[in-house]
């Protein structure tokens, strides 16, 4: 059996692992909750016990505030110039690094993302810390001449104490999306990780902590949503609350958060719509049609997840589809040969199940997958799964699925394909697949999603702005819009000279 409570070594047999006990991480400690409760945590692989985790109540909640809180009001992480922050955030950026390969195995662990994917995710957290260091220094505010009367410039400052609140789908990587932004703005941070998934903002807790922040700049609280994050998100000492997660959850943050007018940024759920015209380059679609669904487990909000072909080659691209659906090779995470893991808990596969019964029963054409792989008798296995001649309608093309589970039906014209793909609650990402490249354009302006990929994959520059639109959230991440909501924007006003002002009063 394998432990490790810090950066130090974590490789053991997938299935034998066990983490030591995960703390809260509250102004610099490792801690264990007032209250002195915690929660067992499961490996998707095995379901068997993978570590014990402290629960957070309100009033761990309360400390980690006032922490952040000094952190913030007194502290000298705010009143750093941006190049001493940037120098801390590369130095995160180099551990990550340094760790990589612990930091995927880890993810594979806590979530079952298969190892390939974990170490892509990893390099890429890196670079989300190393971007960030680059972008803060050169953000700058602008300045308004007004003859030589007046001078205006504006400031972009750090707003407060930032509530983080995460999903348990690709946790390293999406935390640091949020993370990395919020700290190199200077503001002071409160992450409340997802319950199934707190592996990776403990070992976040280690590196940070040896990175030299200061202590209270930065702090994990563990726990469950009702409590432990709706106690943060009610929490008057915070300014600030970027939540990823569900759509619904997202609305009941947003609503509590009224309370005490918090700012609030939300990344919310998708139902991604990919179309393939009759003129794309086919076998570069069904890579990305195939890639697009069942990479990350299918655990993916920018998943493609609905599969909308023109009429003429319909039959040709499900079955070429559909033959490659059948060969995702599901397995061991830790094996770098697979393509597919466990999904995160029992809970989710038998979510994800109820939505293959219900797909069936609603007259879905069930063409491939749909059960339990043969011979991965433990863990939270499912096959890559694949139902062709769906209708609008149907609730596995209606609702986000966030499974290996691949939906597809015909369009006639270009006309019928964007109101297919706009026919959903959600707009977070889309994917056209057209050689004509007018048609690409107007198809991808015409839907309504945050992001449109045009004969590619999901492949995103840093420095572009992400976040969808209806019901997949509020906000953008990204680039330098993301400084849009983790700093304020102050406008000074400034006379150069005196002027004219109206004499009120005057006798
Ligand atoms: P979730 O909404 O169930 O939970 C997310 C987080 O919110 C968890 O930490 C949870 O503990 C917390 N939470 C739950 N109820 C709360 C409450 N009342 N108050 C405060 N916090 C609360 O989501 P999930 O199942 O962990 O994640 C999957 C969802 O996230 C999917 O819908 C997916 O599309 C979405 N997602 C969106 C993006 C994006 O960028 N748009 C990225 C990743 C995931």
């Amino acid at each position: 059996m394998t432990t490790t409570s810090n950066t130090g070594e974590i490789f053991g047999e997938a299935g034998s692992f066990s983490h030591e006990p995960v703390f809260h991480y509250i102004n610099g400690r490792f801690q264990a909750g007032q209250a002195g409760r915690s929660f067992e945590t499961l490996n998707p692989a095995t379901n068997q016990p993978l570590a014990q985790v402290a629960e957070g109540l309100t009033e761990d909640i309360e400390l980690a505030v006032r922490a952040a809180r000094k952190a913030f009001d007194e502290g000298s992480w705010p009143r750093l110039s941006t190049s001493e922050r940037a120098q801390v955030l590369m130095r995160i950026a180099e551990a990550i690094e340094a760790h990589a390969d612990e930091i995927a195995q880890l993810e594979v662990y806590d979530v079952g993302m298969p190892i390939t994917q974990a170490r892509s995710q990893a390099a890429r957290t890196a670079e989300n810390f190393r971007f960030y260091a680059r972008v803060i220094q050169n953000l700058a505010g602008e300045a308004y001449q007004v003859g030589k009367r007046f001078l205006n410039y504006t400031l972009y400052k750090p707003v407060g104490v930032a509530g983080l609140i995460m999903p348990w789908n690709t946790p390293l990587m999406l935390s640091s999306w949020r993370i990395a932004p919020a700290l190199a703005a200077g503001n002071t941070v409160v992450l409340k990780p997802a319950e199934w998934s707190p592996l990776s903002a403990d070992l976040f807790a280690h590196l940070l902590d040896e990175s030299g922040l200061p202590a209270g700049v930065f702090n994990v609280v563990h726990g469950f949503g009702e409590s432990c994050g709706a106690a943060l998100v009610a929490h008057p000492g915070v300014n600030l609350i970027a939540f990823t997660g569900e759509t619904t959850t997202g609305k009941t943050i947003m609503a509590s958060a009224a309370a005490t007018l918090k700012r609030c940024s939300v990344e919310l759920g998708g139902k991604s719509p990919v179309i393939v015209c009759a003129d794309a380059d086919f076998e570069q679609a069904v890579d990305a049609a195939v890639f697009g669904i069942f990479s990350l487990n299918g655990e993916r909000c920018t998943a493609g997840s609905r599969l909308l072909i023109e009429e003429g080659i319909y039959h040709d691209f499900v079955e070429a589809v559909a033959k490659r659906t059948a060969a995702i090779r599901v397995g061991d995470p830790s094996d770098p040969q697979t393509e597919l893991g466990p999904l995160i808990h029992p809970e989710h596969l038998a979510r994800v199940q109820g939505y293959i019964a219900a797909g069936q029963q609603e007259g879905a054409r069930l063409m491939v997958g749909g059960a339990r792989p043969h011979g991965l008798t433990q863990g939270n296995y499912l096959q890559a799964t694949l139902f062709a001649d769906v209708k609008p309608g149907m609730r596995i093309f209606q609702e986000e699925i966030f499974g290996p589970v691949l939906v597809a039906m015909p369009f006639r014209d270009e006309a019928e394909a964007i109101k297919l793909a706009n026919a959903v609650r959600y707009g977070l990402a889309a994917y056209v697949w057209t050689r004509d490249i007018g048609r690409a354009h107007r198809i991808g302006q015409d839907i309504e999603a945050g992001m449109v990929w045009l004969n590619s994959q999901n492949v995103r520059d840093l420095r572009t702005p992400f976040g969808g639109v209806k019901e997949s959230g509020i906000g953008h991440e990204g680039g330098h819009y993301a400084f849009d909501f983790y700093c304020n924007l102050q406008t000074i006003h400034m006379a150069l000279d005196r002027h004219a002002i109206p004499r009120f009063g005057v006798e």
